[in-house]
Order: structure tokens, then C-alpha cells, then sequence
């Protein structure tokens, strides 16, 4: 214990101690924490669907016909009628043959890699890819190459380099579609020429984009137009923009029939209680319908983006939902982050390992529930208390 309280001290020192904050209220821009109301700028419930009455009502109405848990794995006694409706509607409403639906994004990014991959693969990702994709990637026992950020170039380079020590191994490239911390989009439409001219796997986690991107909302892969072919493994995740919770891969008839049989984080796990599919259908039947709250979402987007230029407040290259605010440090971003939930807003300070060291943000996420009025409290907060860029920054 004394290693361990050694530990938990180091943590501290170094400004990387982790607290939870402890929700009173259902989700939503607006939360009760402590006690107190906040505006909440750090949730991904980028359409305020986590609370919305349809799909309250959905997951009610399934627990009165089919009861709260599962009972056991999918392919034993838990694969309810539920759990096969969802995943026939996410396959239809992503253009895909079929579906696969997990637990959580994290057991779907293993099961990818463990069923499809073993010592002689290559796997390939991109630098900043989540976390869940590195572990997966580790899990596989693989080779696994990290290519710098969208770094097309090097990517080629190591791909050339794989298909003349192996040519017969499997590649797989792997990215986020939305980068999680970062908020900007993976160069899906050149990954996947050059997946197809090196004959390698593609596979996207758009657990950023799911809900909020492409014309119907069906995500990142959506707007670029790709297709099974041109894209065979699309994963997102349903505890995000779809507001529930869960994930799911999509894909050929092939691709889902061999996950059932081989991935391990399908196999050896209970199934999802069967209401969490009826709400996660309530909510895709919303996404699909309601284009308003996409255009919402964009245009506070695009609102926050312009305003801070105004004031002079440093933003990263993103056009998504997810518009980061590097600090650097990280005693002093979980400083601010204390200041400004005295102002009334929840934004939890985000630091290493989950972001490289030296790159300790906050990471501001904007949701069609924020009105405009929000935003601009927010930032005239933020403009009170970060060094405008005239002023020299700190050194990463
Ligand atoms: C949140 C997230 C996951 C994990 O999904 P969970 O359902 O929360 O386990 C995976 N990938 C990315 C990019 C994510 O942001």
C-alpha cells in the first residue's frame, strides 16, 4: 500500500490526478453538480439525445415487455429479438450488409483485431488514434506501426515496407474518423485509395462523427461517400450522439459472420440489457429525422469558431463538434478548469496519457442542447483567463 499511496502522490506532483465529478441530474448542457447548476461544455451527447422523451420512452416501453438484464452472451441465451432489430436497423441506415452490436467502442475496437489479426499482420495507426485502438492493437499481437498524424506519406512508406518483408500478411490501417481529443477529420477518401493499392483492411472508429456527420447523420463515412468496399470496417459507438449506449461494427455478411465466431469481446461477454437497443433504435429513428439538430450543432459550430477569433482566443484546426483549447501545462489547465467551473461551467481539464505530454487542453464540446448565449459566456470566461496570442505562449 505504501508503493501504491507513492504512486497516488507521484500523480498528483505531476498534475495528472484523476477525480470524479459526481452528477445529480440526468444529462444535458445543463447538470447539477455539487449541488450547484452548471453548463456542461464537456459532454459528447453532441444532440442532446441522452434525455430526450422518445427515447426515455422507448427503454421504458422495452423494460415492461422484455424485463433489465440480458441473462447471459449473445450466443448463448441473450441475443434478444431487440438486439437483432438494431443491428439490422444500423446496417440499413449505414449502408452496410450487416451489423455486429458490442457492449461498449472499446470491446468492438478488440474484437476487430483480435479475430481478424494475428503474429504475422500488420497493423497500422495513426498517432493519435484512442486509446482503445492502440489497446486493441496490442491485444492482437500484431505488429503494430504508429504513423504520425494524418501523415499520408509515412503511412505509404510503412506500408511499402511491410508488403516487402510480408507480402502475404494482412494489413490493417486503423484511425479515428473525428479525432477524439483533437476534433479534426482522418483523410478517409485518400486511407482508403491506399488501402486498395496495398490491398490492405481499412478500418474507422467515427464514434465522433456517428449521429452528428453526413446528410442522414450516418457519420464520417457518410460524407465522404464510402462504402463497404471502399471502407469494409466501420465501427461507431452508440453512448455518444446516439445518446444510449453500446457500439456496433458494420460491414459484409462475411466480415460480421467471422466476428461472431472469433472475437473474443463478442463471445465471453453478457449481452447489453435488450432496452438499451430499443432506445438506441428510438434514437436513430430522431437522427435520421431530425436534420435540425445536426444543423444546430454546425451552426454553433461555427459560431464558437467565429467569435473566438474575435477575441483573440487560440483554437486547434478542427471543424467538428470538438474544439479543443491548448494550455499546455497541466497543473494550470486543471487551474482553470477549477476557475471555470466557479463560473458556473463544467469542463474537465483533459491531460496526459490521454493527450501527448505538454498538450494538456481543454476540450470543449459543443451540443445542439447549447444555445448561443452559452457559448459566448463561455468564451468571454475563457478570454478573461488565457493569454491572448499577442502575448508570448508557454513552450509545449
Ligand atoms: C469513446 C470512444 C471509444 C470507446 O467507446 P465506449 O463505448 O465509450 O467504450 C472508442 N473510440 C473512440 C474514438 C472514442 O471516442
Amino acid at each position: 500500500m505504501d508503493e501504491l499511496r507513492a504512486e497516488l502522490d507521484k500523480l498528483k506532483r505531476q498534475g495528472l490526478y484523476r477525480q470524479h465529478r459526481v452528477l445529480q441530474s440526468p444529462q444535458g448542457t445543463l447538470t447539477r453538480i455539487n449541488g450547484r447548476e452548471l453548463v456542461s461544455f464537456c459532454s459528447n451527447d453532441y444532440l442532446g439525445l441522452a434525455n430526450h422523451p422518445a427515447v426515455r420512452q422507448a427503454l421504458i416501453d422495452a423494460v415492461e415487455k422484455y424485463g433489465v438484464g440480458s441473462g447471459s452472451a449473445h450466443l448463448v441465451n441473450g441475443h434478444s429479438q431487440l438486439h437483432q432489430d438494431c443491428a439490422a436497423r444500423l446496417a440499413e441506415f449505414t449502408g452496410r450488409q450487416r451489423a455486429l452490436l458490442f457492449s461498449t467502442g472499446y470491446m468492438a475496437n478488440l474484437a476487430v483485431t483480435s479475430a481478424l489479426l494475428g503474429r504475422e499482420d500488420f497493423i497500422f495507426q495513426d498517432k493519435l488514434n484512442h486509446a482503445s485502438l492502440i489497446d486493441a492493437g496490442q491485444i492482437s499481437r500484431a505488429r503494430m506501426l504508429r504513423y504520425p498524424h494524418n501523415d499520408l506519406v509515412k503511412l505509404r512508406a510503412q506500408l511499402d515496407q511491410s508488403l516487402g518483408q510480408k507480402p502475404h500478411s494482412r494489413r490493417l490501417i486503423m484511425t479515428d474518423g473525428v479525432f477524439s481529443m483533437d476534433g479534426d477529420y482522418a483523410p478517409l477518401v485518400e486511407l482508403a485509395d491506399l488501402a486498395a493499392s496495398t490491398g490492405s483492411w481499412l478500418m474507422v472508429d467515427d464514434a465522433h462523427g456517428f449521429g452528428v456527420l453526413g446528410a442522414s447523420g450516418a457519420g464520417l463515412a457518410q460524407q465522404r461517400k464510402l462504402d463497404q468496399d471502399r471502407l469494409p470496417v466501420l465501427m461507431a459507438t452508440l453512448g455518444k450522439a446516439v445518446g444510449v449506449s453500446g457500439a456496433f461494427i458494420a460491414g459484409s455478411e462475411t466480415l460480421i459472420e467471422l466476428l461472431i465466431q472469433k472475437a473474443r469481446s463478442y463471445i465471453y461477454t453478457t449481452a447489453s440489457p435488450p432496452a438499451l437497443a430499443a432506445a438506441v433504435m428510438a434514437s436513430i429513428d430522431i437522427i435520421e429525422r431530425q436534420s435540425w439538430r445536426r444543423e444546430k450543432l454546425h451552426e454553433l459550430i461555427g459560431h464558437f469558431k467565429r467569435k473566438a477569433q474575435q477575441l483573440d482566443i487560440e483554437l486547434m484546426p478542427s471543424d467538428s463538434a470538438i474544439q479543443p483549447i491548448l494550455i499546455g501545462e497541466n497543473q494550470r489547465t486543471v487551474e482553470v478548469s477549477r476557475w471555470l467551473f466557479e463560473q458556473g461551467f463544467h469542463l474537465v481539464a483533459i491531460r496526459p496519457p490521454t493527450v501527448p505530454p505538454g498538450s494538456a487542453r481543454l476540450r470543449v464540446t459543443l451540443s445542439a442542447g447549447h444555445e448561443v448565449a452559452d457559448v459566448d459566456r463561455l468564451l468571454s470566461c475563457l478570454r478573461s483567463v488565457l493569454p491572448s496570442s499577442a502575448q508570448v505562449r508557454q513552450p509545449g
